[in-house]
């Protein structure tokens, strides 16, 4: 029996059938879309007369973060919605509109915003026309080097092939400052007010979570932290709505934390978490629940305030500044800098610098959360630059490097996670490749980056559970050190705890002397 070999084809044949093919499947899935244009100037889409019947939505960091943003921007006249936390269905939604190839913050928070405006439509039962009629989502967004960038543009396009062509998605550059003040039709008007209260909200934010983070691993009454949280939340929501003084609201927070009863003579393992800026901040699936598991695995969060972020921005304007002072000789202006007014810019960085640090530590020690310090950014740069050049930017930067060489040295925790998130070059290269140097140079450093891509949360889990029981160690054998050096036994020390006002207080931090708060504790009280 004789087979035909079938004619041999030419190349040109080849991709025309391979580009029929891929017309024919691109019908057949409803990909058959026109190439996005990113319109220019979009935030003039939503004018002055439109805020009456605009509802704004807000989401992208935590609970607290996103509904204070929205009840400052309720205080100045807006009509606010905050959105849930992104969850699974959102990540669906995402991947189902966003362009292949992104990163999984994308994703999730870009479905996040698709899944909400599709449950206006189909089970609210709204008309798209309304929808695009009453509603805009306001976003932070940024110049490259990483995908954040590209968020509004992805944002724009996920929104028109799910049906939402022409949906207000009003941007304010992370940068832009008041540089970006807008007309006076122009329905977001970005000045002086909305700055400041949104960073006035993040700072309030900031000091809310922490204090619970330090909290609820020693709370006695399961859900007491969560209770005062959840209480001072809407304090401070209906404080910066109508204006009041967020300093004294923030005493009336502290009043009802000092009610949750703590036991902080249970020595805990002290977890780091760090990574990209999204995915470390998120509590819910972006990150697998990782503060919620790690406490409910019994360890206490260190989380990072989103004050770092902000102080991050002004570092990088002053070290480029700073950096271009040094041109003197290639540039005909002033040291470099004509027209930029180097000085007058570096003054004014610093005195920004020092007003959101002055700021946070008012609002951390009205609120009770003593002790607290602000990462030095020098300090940390410094510390990064023998494995990560600060001039390399996009997403942390050289922040996780000098932020872990630092936990290091300080003895600041017996654990550090790293979340870089699925699809995120410059977390995956820091993760995975710089902080390899490092963690060898320093065996002694428990380090464990996970990668966040939706559906590896029981893989996470267990990597984490595994070397947490190595941190739960290192916390129990400081604390017998400290047990030792105080000449105290567990029994002792306890009751010396529970004597001391101050022992007892959730509030009352120890002088810093290793990373576990019991072991601090016996090295103070004895
Ligand atoms: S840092 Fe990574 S995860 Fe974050 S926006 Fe950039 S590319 Fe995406």
């Amino acid at each position: 029996m004789s087979t035909a070999i079938p004619p041999l084809r030419t190349r040109a044949e080849l991709e025309a059938e391979l580009a029929r093919y891929a017309a024919e499947q691109a019908q057949a899935l409803g990909l058959h879309r026109a190439q996005w244009v990113e319109p220019i100037r979009s935030n003039e889409s939503f004018q002055r007369q439109d805020r009456a019947h605009t509802t704004i939505l807000v989401s992208g960091l935590t609970l607290a973060h996103d509904t204070l943003v929205g009840a400052a921007l309720r205080g100045l006249g807006y009509r606010v919605a905050t959105l849930p936390c992104p969850d699974q269905n959102a990540l669906q939604f995402g991947k189902e509109f966003g362009n292949r190839g992104q990163c999984n913050p994308t994703y999730f928070t870009v479905g996040n915003l698709v899944k909400h405006l599709v449950h206006l439509r189909e089970v609210q039962g709204l008309s798209t026309a309304r929808i695009l009629e009453e509603y805009a989502f306001v976003t932070a967004g940024a110049c490259g080097p990483c995908r954040f960038g590209m968020y509004v543009t992805e944002y724009r396009k996920a929104l028109r092939d799910a049906g939402f062509d022409g949906f207000r998605v009003l941007l304010f550059q992370q940068q832009g400052g008041l540089k970006q003040a807008t007309g006076a039709e122009v329905g977001l008007a970005i000045d002086r007010r909305f700055v400041f209260g949104i960073v006035r909200a993040i700072l309030a934010g900031d000091v809310l979570n922490l204090l619970a983070y330090r909290i609820r691993p020693y709370e006695v009454e399961d859900g007491a932290t969560d209770a005062a949280l959840s209480a001072c939340r809407a304090e401070l929501s209906s404080c910066f709505e109508r204006g009041g003084s967020i300093v004294a609201a923030l005493w009336r927070c502290r009043r009802r934390f000092a009610r949750v009863a703590v036991d902080r003579t249970r020595p805990k393992p002290v977890v780091s978490i760090l990574g990209e800026f999204w995915a470390m901040t998120t509590e819910g699936e972006g990150n697998y629940e990782l503060q919620r598991f790690l406490e409910s695995q019994g360890a206490e969060v260190d989380a990072q305030g989103i004050v770092n972020w902000l102080l991050y921005l002004i570092w990088e304007v002053r070290f480029d500044t700073q950096q271009r002072r040094g041109l003197a000789r290639s540039d005909p202006g002033f040291q470099g800098s004509l027209g930029k007014g180097a000085w007058t810019r570096l003054l004014k960085l610093r005195a920004a610098d020092a007003a959101l640090r002055a700021h946070f530590q008012l609002y951390a020690r009205v609120i009770g959360l003593h002790r607290y310090r602000l990462p030095d950014l020098d300090a940390i740069a410094d510390l990064a630059r023998v494995h990560y050049d600060p001039n390399v930017r996009g997403g942390e930067g050289h922040m996780e490097v000098g932020k872990l060489l630092h936990f290091i040295e300080e003895r600041v925790n017996h654990m550090t996670i790293s979340v870089k998130p699925f699809g995120c070059m410059p977390s995956s290269g820091v993760s995975d490749g710089v902080q390899a140097a490092v963690t060898a140079e320093h065996p002694e450093a428990i380090f464990l980056p996970i990668e966040t891509t939706g559906d590896g949360k029981v893989n996470v889990h267990s990597r984490v559970q595994m070397m947490l029981f190595r941190a739960r160690e290192k916390a129990q054998a400081e604390f017998e050190q400290a047990l030792t050096a105080a000449q105290l036994d567990e029994q002792a020390f306890r009751e010396r705890v529970l004597r001391s006002r101050r022992g007892r207080s959730a509030f009352w931090r120890p002088a810093h002397r290793c990373a576990g708060l019991a072991a601090n504790l016996a090295y103070a009280l004895g």
